[in-house]
């Protein structure tokens, strides 16, 4: 048995016995995973061995004691790391990363566009991507996938089933129009009663939608103030898509708990007022930042190209000004952002936005777990957390590429890749 153990009781037999009665047979078994790194979402621990029991992370040893009697041992060796599995705060399963996804949706009935749902989310999983937020499906699709067992073989996934948007607004193609305090309350509700996770607000237009302006908001003051005060008594966080800077500021007042782009789109540049960015940092208001894109993959949509360097220069101010950011790909929405795309975010946000290799592997596995409220569960190498856990080659501290390194993948326990 482990000497150092911090929680012996997890060995108990009659523990054991009990568990056993409530999981599919491969999820009985005890596993050991042992790495030269271990990192816990906060920090490296250095040499570790991780216990794993009925889905959930129930030990960590540093001690280099002997393992448990019976477990299975997975020894990945001393240049190898695990961590947390990755968190990607922002995607779009239902988008089929194609150069023209309105289009490819269209053509997609729901029935064959579920079966891509699950093909983008075990790419997500197999890049050690444990765990995606949807904001934006069609009539509710992810939520089919997110009810499903772990053993289904599919990440966590956060739905927030279709958008709410104004009518023939910004991706209303996905069926969430809603306009007037009565339809927003009630849009809200339906969200809140089909099991979302989540109520997501296209606030200003996008580039996605042909009429849609990024710079114009969609949404007024009083109507954002609805929809969040509807979601927070619904008990559901909500998240507002902003491009212009009204629709930043609005969002920022109207006390949503995440940012989506935060891109200051003018008609035909970038605009930031300083005092906006500082206001954000201090109000603790969580912004998801858009970045990530597979080397020798297409260029970004001309207008996000055009403005990148100033987008990414206010991204910079904002970390620098303490706001916390979490990386959201939005993966699925151009052929640059598959859906196992997230690694390379973290590269990003060290080139970028000027993160060091520990705040960015922070932000996409401890921090993105507090974002979008999974504190408990995901995120974090540590006792009672889920089994969700990621295994690379290298050391990610002093090398951020080598996330993309994959080793291995364990999802709720289960070895996926
Ligand atoms: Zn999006």
């Amino acid at each position: 048995m482990l000497a150092e153990m911090s929680h012996p009781e997890a060995y108990d037999e009659r523990c054991s016995a009990e568990a056993a009665n409530r999981w599919v047979p491969t999820m009985n078994q005890m596993l050991v995973l042992r790495a030269g790194q271990v990192f816990n979402g906060e920090r490296s621990l250095g040499q570790a061995s991780v216990v794993i029991r009925d889905g959930k992370i129930s030990d960590l040893d540093t001690s280099g004691a002997p393992p448990p009697e019976g477990a299975r041992i997975f020894d990945f060796g001393s240049d190898a790391c695990v961590l947390p599995g990755l968190i990607d705060a922002h995607v779009h399963l239902a988008f089929d990363a194609s150069a023209d996804v309105v289009k490819s949706l269209a053509a997609r009935d729901d029935n064959t566009l579920v079966d891509h749902l699950e093909a983008a989310a075990i790419r997500a999983l197999h890049a050690g991507v444990t765990t995606v937020r949807d904001l934006g499906d069609r009539t509710y699709l992810s939520l089919k996938l997110s009810g499903r067992v772990p053993s289904a073989g599919l990440p966590h996934i956060v739905p927030s089933g279709p958008p709410i948007t104004t009518n023939g607004g910004h991706c209303h193609f996905l069926g969430g129009e809603a306009e007037g305090d009565a339809a927003l309350r009630a849009a809200v509700l339906e969200r809140a009663e089909r099991g979302c996770s989540v109520v997501k607000v296209m606030v200003s237009g996008g580039n996605l939608t042909v009429g849609s302006q990024p710079h114009q908001s969609q949404y007024d003051l009083a109507d954002l103030r609805i929809v969040v005060d509807e979601a927070h008594r619904a008990g559901l966080p909500a998240a507002a898509h902003v491009h212009g800077a009204q629709a930043v500021a609005d969002a920022v007042e109207a006390g949503f708990d995440t940012l989506e782009h935060v891109t200051f789109f003018t008609a035909d540049g970038v605009d930031a007022d300083p005092a906006l960015l500082d206001r954000i940092a201090a109000s603790g208001v969580v912004v998801s930042v858009t970045v990530g894109s597979v080397p020798d993959g297409s260029p970004p949509h001309p207008a996000i190209a055009q403005r990148m360097a100033a987008i990414v220069a206010n991204h910079g101010r904002m970390f620098r000004a303490g706001a916390t950011m979490v990386p959201g790909t939005d993966a699925g929405v151009s052929p640059g952002k598959p859906h196992d795309v997230l690694p390379y975010a973290l590269r990003a946000l060290v080139e970028r936005i000027g993160m060091t290799p520990l705040q960015a592997l922070r932000a996409a596995t401890s921090t993105a777990a507090s974002a979008i409220g999974l504190e408990a569960t995901k995120g974090r190498i540590a006792a009672g957390a889920d089994a969700d856990v990621l295994v690379i080659r290298g050391n990610p501290l002093a090398d951020i590429g080598s996330v993309t390194r994959t080793e291995a993948v364990f999802r709720a326990g289960i070895k996926v890749r």
